[in-house]
């Protein structure tokens, strides 16, 4: 057998089609277009082209732009008053800080200071919590954008036995609170988990997001899974510009899984999408509008 292939370049292009056909209708009522502020620090490559990435998706969905790139000598206090300016800035309401900061800044302090309503990478405390309880929040979008293809793909979740491997606060543990949610048993996985593959072999869903290339082999897969590859791992090639691969040996899998996303993609192009939804919802409560339908 060989899995379907989930195209999550074709699914991001559709709700970024639809966030950018909401957003007019906003500017009507709101008087304004939504707005989402990146803040980049440093000069990381690969932080670069994620952020370059999110500001020409908010430019392509009609929302404005307040990018802020800053050198790695900024000090933490400097940083937290950018962050209290842009928490004042009523055109603004999406902040987006770029991780991993540089050494010297404490990114726990960073991510708190965000006013929560406008923390539309969905790690705030405020909003992880509200995602533990069940109460409406951001989101992370990675892990949103995962459970966006695993509900395209089943017809539902609820009762499936899931297998979410890494418990990190930006993927692996709101990833097991959206399953959770689904009504998925939910199994997270992490680097001290005895026979990982036996663990993996039970999942009908399994979220690989470990950041090992090609860890999960193909005879760890379960017939007929649904299988969601978050990992991104450059590999060297020939020609010097290096190969992306995910944490699953997506050769071996394909021919045991239902489904499979590729790397790259998948995942990837979804938490643009995603980050592009959750500027437009965070702009509609901000502007005491209900939630935009149809997202
Ligand atoms: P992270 O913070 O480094 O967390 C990795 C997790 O994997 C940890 O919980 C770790 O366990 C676990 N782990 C490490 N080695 C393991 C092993 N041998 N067996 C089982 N578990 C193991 O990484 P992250 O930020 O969640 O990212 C994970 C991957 O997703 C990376 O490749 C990253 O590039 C990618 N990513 C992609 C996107 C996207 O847009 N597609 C977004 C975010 C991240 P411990 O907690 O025990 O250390």
């Amino acid at each position: 057998m060989t899995a379907k292939r989930i195209d999550g370049k074709a699914a991001a292009q559709e709700i970024r089609q639809r966030v950018a056909a909401l957003v007019p209708q906003f500017e009507r009522r709101a008087g304004r277009a939504p707005g989402l502020a990146t803040v980049l620090v440093g000069e990381d490559p690969a932080s670069a082209v994620y952020v370059r990435s999110k500001n020409r998706a908010t430019a392509e969905a009609g929302m404005t732009g307040f990018a802020h790139n800053i050198p790695d000598t900024i000090s933490e206090d400097e940083l937290l008053q950018l962050v209290i300016d842009l928490n004042a800035d009523e055109r603004v309401d999406g902040i987006l800080v770029q991780l991993p900061l540089p050494s010297q800044i404490d990114t726990a302090r960073v991510i708190e200071t965000i006013d929560p309503t406008k923390d539309v990478d969905g790690f705030h405390p405020m909003n992880a919590g509200r995602l533990a309880t069940g109460l409406p929040a951001l989101v992370p979008c990675t892990p949103y954008g995962c459970l966006y293809l695993l509900k395209q793909e089943l017809k539902g979740l609820s009762g499936l036995d899931a297998v979410v491997i890494g418990r990190s606060n930006i993927v692996g543990k709101p990833m097991a609170q959206l399953l959770l949610a689904e009504h998925c048993t939910v199994t997270v996985a992490h680097s001290r988990t005895r026979d990982l593959p036996a663990t993996v072999r039970r999942a009908d869903i399994v979220v690989a997001a470990v950041g090992r290339p090609e860890m999960i082999r193909g005879d760890w897969i379960k017939p007929g899974a649904t299988v969601i590859d978050v990992g991104i791992n450059r590999l060297p090639s020939g020609d010097g510009k290096g190969r992306l691969v995910g944490d699953v040996a997506y050769e071996e899998a394909v021919e045991v899984a239902g489904a499979i996303t590729p790397v790259p993609g998948g995942v990837g192009p979804m938490t643009i999408a995603m980050l592009m939804r959750n500027t437009l919802v965070a702009a509609h409560r901000r502007a005491g509008l209900a939630d935009p339908e149809g997202l």
